[in-house]
């Protein structure tokens, strides 16, 4: 389904974005796995895709510094030649009651989060605008929709998300070019890992399908989106949360 395609994917270290790049190689995409700190988690990755056959290279890049990524996307554009998809879901979180919240906790939550996604659009895009193709998948969240208390600067930098999400895909449509958003609900990674087991039971109990989410249940999505079946597509939210928001 994505044969010979290039895929970038911010944050593929761990979590749902290792699951996005192990599913897009095993569909034929030469995956760039971007990581910032968890190095020796990105070359595994890298090795579980090459043993299974597939094309997997690592970039460290810390999508919070505009310079960076402006370095990253020129490098692999020199090395491939092209960037059909780009998945930004680099995420990170720092919770708190709003009253009692740092500004260093709501800052840095919107750095990687929102304009993490918007650095690595604005140079990506040139290529894409290029070849006149091009697919963005942006990680936002059900609570980028919803809210949730205690999480007021992640649930705005996925609020964020959604809104440069609609406005890339206006921008870039013309160009053959889709963007659109994924909104997890509960997945189970090491970002709701810290979760108590009688927190994850009394979350599970208020969701419909009954469940917290695989990772690779937001991948087979991902890749959805990524493919040419979804060329009539942009400018979405696509909700994976068993049914929590509808
Ligand atoms: P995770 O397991 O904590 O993994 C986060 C990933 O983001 C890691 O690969 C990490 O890389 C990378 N990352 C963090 N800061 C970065 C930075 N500055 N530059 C580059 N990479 C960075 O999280 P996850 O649960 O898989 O979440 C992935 C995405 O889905 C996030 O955007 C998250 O907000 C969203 N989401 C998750 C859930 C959920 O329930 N899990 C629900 C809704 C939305 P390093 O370790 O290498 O730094």
């Amino acid at each position: 389904m994505l044969k010979d395609k290039t895929a970038v994917i911010t944050g593929a270290s761990r979590g749902i974005g290792r699951a996005i790049a192990v599913h897009m190689a095993e569909l034929g995409a030469q995956v760039v796995i971007n990581y910032n700190g968890s190095e020796e988690k990105a070359k595994e990755v890298q090795k579980e895709i090459i043993e299974a056959g597939g094309r997997a290279h690592i970039y460290k890049c810390n999508v919070a510094d505009f310079k960076e990524c402006e370095n990253f996307v020129k490098e692999i554009t020199a090395k491939f030649g092209r960037i059909d998809i780009l998945v930004n879901n680099a995420g990170i979180t720092k919770d708190g009651l709003l009253m009692s919240m740092s500004e260093e906790a709501f800052d840095q939550v919107l750095r990687v989060n929102l304009k993490g996604a918007f650095h690595m659009i604005r140079f990506v895009s040139r290529q894409m605008l290029k070849q006149k193709s091009g697919r963005i998948i942006n990680m936002a969240s059900v609570v980028g929709v919803s809210g949730n208390a205690g999480q007021a600067n992640y649930a705005a930098s996925k609020a964020g998300v959604i809104g440069l999400t609609k406005s890339a895909a206006k921008e870039l449509a013309s160009r053959g070019i889709t963007v659109n958003a994924i909104a997890p609900g509960y997945i189970s990674t090491d970002m709701t890992g810290q979760l108590k087991d009688e927190v994850k039971a009394q979350i599970a109990s208020a969701i419909p399908l009954g469940t917290l989410g695989d990772p690779e249940q937001v991948a087979y999505a991902a890749a959805f989106l990524a493919s040419d079946q979804a060329s009539y597509i942009t400018g979405q939210v696509l909700h994976v949360d068993g049914g929590m928001v509808m």
